[in-house]
C-alpha cells in the first residue's frame, strides 16, 4: 500500500504523529481530531484494510492491536473508570481511513453506544 496510504505514511515516519506508544508491530498515536479527552488511534504496521481483514488473514496481529491499546488504556490512567474501544468499517461504519486502527476513547463518560437508536 505504502505512499497511498495515510496510516503507511504515518508508519513510515512521512506524517508526523504525536506516537504515544510502539511495538515490533504496532503504533500508537493521537487522533487529530479528538473526541474525547483521550482519543488515540492503534494500528497495525502492516496495512490492512479494516478490522474483519485483519482478523481473519492475522489473528496474532489482530491480537497484538488489542494488547497494545490495552497497554495505552493503562498508561493513560483509563482501566478503573472504562474507556471504549472501537472499528469503524466500511461505508455503513463511517470508516474514512481505510488502514485499519482501533479508537480507543475515554477520560469521561461517553454516552450512548449510538448518536440514535437505528431499530
Ligand atoms: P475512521 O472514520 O474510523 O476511518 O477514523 C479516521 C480517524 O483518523 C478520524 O478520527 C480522524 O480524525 C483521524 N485522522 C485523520 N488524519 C489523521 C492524522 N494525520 N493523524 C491522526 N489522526 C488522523
Ligand atoms: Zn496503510
Amino acid at each position: 500500500m505504502g505512499s497511498d496510504c495515510l496510516f503507511c505514511r504515518i508508519v513510515a515516519g512521512e506524517i508526523p504523529a504525536t506516537v504515544v506508544r510502539e511495538t515490533d508491530t504496532t503504533l500508537a498515536f493521537r487522533d487529530i481530531d479528538p473526541k474525547a479527552p483521550v482519543h488515540v488511534l492503534v494500528i497495525p504496521k502492516e496495512h490492512y484494510a479494516d478490522v474483519a481483514t485483519l482478523a481473519q488473514g492475522d489473528p496474532a496481529l489482530a491480537a497484538d492491536v488489542l494488547a497494545t491499546s490495552a497497554a495505552v488504556a493503562e498508561d493513560e490512567g483509563l482501566l478503573g473508570d472504562g474507556f471504549r474501544l472501537m472499528f469503524n468499517i466500511g461505508a455503513y461504519g463511517g470508516q474514512e481511513v481505510f488502514h485499519v486502527h482501533a479508537h480507543l476513547l475515554g477520560g469521561a463518560p461517553l454516552g450512548p453506544m449510538l448518536a440514535r437508536d437505528l431499530t
